[in-house]
């Protein structure tokens, strides 16, 4: 995978999400959150094994009652990937989801209530040693600092998050990570610009309640590229009114782009034309479904016709250029004798990646158990 030149990451404190490093320059990880109804027990588990199909590297639910509470204890057992409770309001659902194994919480000291309860969340998570995610929302900050700033501003989202971390810090406990977010990019990503000069904990970065599939995709992904461009964050979640599958899909894409970090088949795919010999728009949307299980990171080129199908093909790992009725195909940037039939490029494409990820796989295991 060729390395992002651009990044110069801010440094910041390690935590561990389960067994997931966040900060410190660990890999940025790609969150998401469930949007079952948690005390649906099953509903739930099926939801965060589809995230965790997809590549989720921690997983959010959140726990309104007690009852969620419960259905939460059955599925902490069924999940292998770490899950994040989502807090609001009563410090015993905290004290709960600690009980029943939560792998971090995430909660708004604000609406916790007073500092006693807040400090029996603290004394109970360092009990259990998991880190706790203060997140702040343009959305619902204190009266008092939308008083003093008129409306959300970067300013008024750090005072609210400075007002939090000060109760931690007068616990002395430090495994936290802080989100500051706004559905409008600039104030998302100004606040966090401002924050991550105050503080040295990892951040949670996105753009809260972004939108749809395509609007919150656009948003997000200039949003956080921005801060990732600046060395600013440490974990992600894209916030989209969409299935939560999709947040997570578009959060590698993201990182994808920015050549931070890869997973699954990159598609390089041309806008197509009256030149193509094959259709593209179908095979790459064919293959992209059918190839959702795939995490080997893999590049493989789908052009339509010669015009840039041959630069593309030669720079992927696998590649395919139109040409009439048969298509060239490209292995490691070499043109194979054999071509596809135009017809048979779905299915022969699918297999020859599947075949090509088991070799690059074996390859990877290999170099593993030799260095
Ligand atoms: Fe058209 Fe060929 Fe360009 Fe694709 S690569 S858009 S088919 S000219």
């Amino acid at each position: 995978m060729k390395t992002c030149k651009i990044i110069n990451r801010r440094k910041s404190d390690r935590i561990y999400v389960g067994k997931v490093p966040v900060g410190n320059h660990a890999l940025i990880s790609v969150q998401s959150m469930t949007n079952t109804q948690t005390a649906n027990t099953l509903e739930t588990i099926n939801q965060i094994l589809e995230l965790q199909q997809v590549g989720a590297d921690i997983v959010r639910v959140s726990i309104p009652s007690l009852k969620a509470a419960e259905s939460f204890k059955i599925i902490k057992k069924k999940i292998k990937i770490p899950l994040i409770a989502d807090i609001h309001f009563d410090y015993r659902l905290a004290l709960k989801a600690i009980e029943y194994g939560a792998d971090c919480l995430r909660i708004n000291p604000g609406n916790i209530g007073n500092q006693k309860r807040i400090s029996e969340i603290i004394t109970c998570a360092k009990d259990k040693n998991i880190p706790i995610r203060i997140g702040v929302n343009a959305g619902s900050l204190e009266k008092d600092i939308l008083k003093k700033y008129k409306e959300p501003t970067p300013e008024a989202l750090v005072e609210s998050a400075m007002r939090h971390i000060e109760y931690f810090d007068a616990f002395n406990f430090n495994q936290f990570k802080v989100s500051v977010k706004a559905s409008n990019v600039f104030l998302a990503t100004e606040s966090y610009r401002i924050l991550a000069k105050k503080i040295t904990q990892p951040l949670h970065i996105g753009i809260t309640e972004a939108g749809g599939l395509r609007n919150g995709t656009v948003k997000s992904s200039i949003g956080i590229a921005l801060l990732l461009l600046e060395g600013i964050g440490d974990t992600i979640r894209i916030s989209l009114a969409a299935n939560p599958v999709e947040e997570v899909k578009v959060g590698y894409d993201i990182l994808k782009a920015l050549q931070i970090r890869s997973r699954g088949v990159n598609f390089i795919a041309c806008p197509t034309c009256s030149r193509q010999e094959f259709d593209v728009i179908n095979t790459v949307n064919q293959l992209e479904k059918k190839l959702e299980d795939v995490s080997t990171p893999i590049d493989v080129s789908i052009i339509g016709c010669v015009v840039n199908g041959i630069g593309e093909a030669k720079t992927a790992t696998l590649g395919v250029t139109g040409s009439n009725k048969k298509s060239a195909f490209y292995e490691d940037g070499i043109r194979q004798q054999k071509k596809i039939k135009n017809e048979e490029i779905i299915e022969q494409l699918e297999i020859k990646i599947r075949n090509k990820i088991k070799k690059l796989d074996e390859l990877n295991t290999f170099k593993k158990n030799n260095i």
